[in-house]
C-alpha cells in the first residue's frame, strides 16, 4: 500500500496487482472491477439488461460485492438468502441473514431480497437433513451444497427469474478445477463453467460473474465500497481438501504471479472448443416430485433427502 501509485491518476493505491500489472487507488479499483464485471458478463452472455436476476447471497464478501456491482451496473437483480439453520454454537445462519437484510436495505429502492427459511418450508434445516442419513458418511457439506442448488433453482423458477447468479471467486473456481483434474473427474470438467444454460427441464441459467476475480480483489471492493460482511466462514463447509488444493495454488501464485488465472482461463478456452468430446451431460429426466432435472428415475437427490422415510446417497458437492 502506498508504495505503488495509481496507474489512472497517479494517486496513492489501495491494491496492487501483480498478476495484473496494475495498481489502483479506491475509486479506480471500484471502476476496475464494476467494468471487468461486465465485460465477463458480456463475453460469456450470462445474461442481459433485460433479464430479471437473482443474486443468491450469504452475507460473505462476494455475493454482497455480486449484489453491489450488479445494482450499479444497472441490472435488475434481487437477492435470495437461504437460511441454512446452521448454528454449531455460533448462530452462523441468523447472523448471516442479518448481515444479508442490512446490506438489502442499501441496494437500490424497489430490489427485492427473498429470504427462504428450510426448516419452515420443510421442517428440518440441513444439520437434520445431513444427520439423519444412514451411516453419515457424506458430509453435511454435501447436503448443504444439493439442498441450495435445488432451492436457488426451484425459487428462482417459481419467480420468473431468467438466471441465477453467484459469488464463486477465482480461487473457489480454481480450486474446484485443480481437484476435478487431479482426479481427472471429466463429468464435473464439462459442467465447470463461468454459465451453464437453462435446460428444458426447468433447469435456470446459472452464471458466476465474479468468477475471474482473485479473492484477495472481492475481499478489497467489499472493503473499499464499505460493505459489512460475515467474516467467519462456515463452521463446517470449508473440507480439509478444498483448502489445501487453495494453499498449493497460492504458493505457486507467490512464485509466479497469475498462474491461477491462466490455469483457469486456459481451461475454459480448452472448454469452449470441446477439449473431452464423448463426454456429454448423460440423459436427464424430470424428478416425479418437483420436476427438477435428474439422472435417475423416479424422485430426484434433494425429494429423495427431503422425503418423510428413509433417504439415499445425495448428490457431491459441487
Ligand atoms: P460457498 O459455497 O459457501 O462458497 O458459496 C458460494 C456462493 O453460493 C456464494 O457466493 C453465494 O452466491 C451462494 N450462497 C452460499 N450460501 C448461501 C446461502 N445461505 N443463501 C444463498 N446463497 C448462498
Ligand atoms: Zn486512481
Ligand atoms: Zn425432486
Amino acid at each position: 500500500m502506498g508504495v505503488h501509485r495509481c496507474r489512472k491518476c497517479a494517486a496513492d493505491s489501495v491494491i496492487n496487482m501483480p498478476q495484473h500489472r496494475l495498481a489502483l487507488c479506491a475509486e479506480h479499483f471500484m471502476e476496475w472491477v464494476e467494468k471487468s464485471t461486465l465485460d465477463f458478463i458480456e463475453k460469456h452472455r450470462m445474461f442481459e439488461p433485460e433479464d430479471r436476476v437473482l443474486v443468491a447471497v450469504s452475507g460473505g464478501k462476494d455475493s454482497l460485492s455480486l449484489w453491489r456491482i450488479l445494482s450499479k451496473l444497472g441490472f435488475h437483480a434481487d437477492g435470495l438468502y437461504i437460511d441454512l439453520g446452521i448454528d454449531a454454537g455460533c448462530a452462523y445462519s441468523k447472523r448471516s441473514a442479518e448481515y444479508v437484510r442490512k446490506f438489502a436495505r442499501t441496494v437500490s429502492p424497489g430490489v427485492e431480497l427473498h429470504v427462504l427459511d428450510l426448516s419452515s418450508v420443510y421442517g428440518r434445516a440441513v444439520p437434520e437433513m445431513a444427520g439423519r442419513r444412514a451411516g453419515g458418511r457424506k458430509k453435511l457439506c454435501s447436503v448443504c451444497g444439493l439442498v441450495k442448488r435445488h432451492e436457488m433453482n426451484r425459487v428462482a423458477r417459481e419467480l420468473g427469474y431468467q438466471v441465477i447468479v453467484t459469488g464463486h471467486n477465482l480461487d473457489d473456481e480454481a480450486a474446484v478445477l485443480f481437484g476435478n483434474t487431479l482426479r481427472w473427474d471429466v463429468e464435473y470438467l464439462v459442467r465447470q463453467a463461468p454459465v451453464l444454460p437453462a435446460d428444458d427441464l426447468g433447469l435456470v441459467k446459472r452464471a458466476k460473474p465474479l468468477a475471474r476475480f482473485y479473492e484477495r480483489e472481492t475481499a478489497a471492493y467489499a472493503i473499499v465500497s464499505n460493505i459489512d460482511y460475515i467474516q467467519d466462514e462456515c463452521p463446517f463447509s470449508k473440507g480439509a481438501t478444498s483448502l489445501r488444493l487453495k494453499e498449493v495454488l497460492n504458493s505457486m501464485e507467490n512464485g509466479s504471479p497469475g498462474t491461477k488465472l491462466q490455469f483457469y482461463y486456459s481451461f475454459l478456452r480448452a472448454r469452449q472448443k470441446g477439449i473431452f468430446p464423448g463426454y456429454d451431460r448423460p440423459a436427464l429426466q424430470a424428478c416425479e416430485k418437483c420436476g427438477q432435472a435428474t439422472g435417475i428415475p423416479g424422485l430426484c437427490a434433494f425429494c429423495r433427502l427431503t422425503a418423510p422415510e428413509k433417504a439415499t446417497s445425495p448428490a457431491n458437492c459441487g
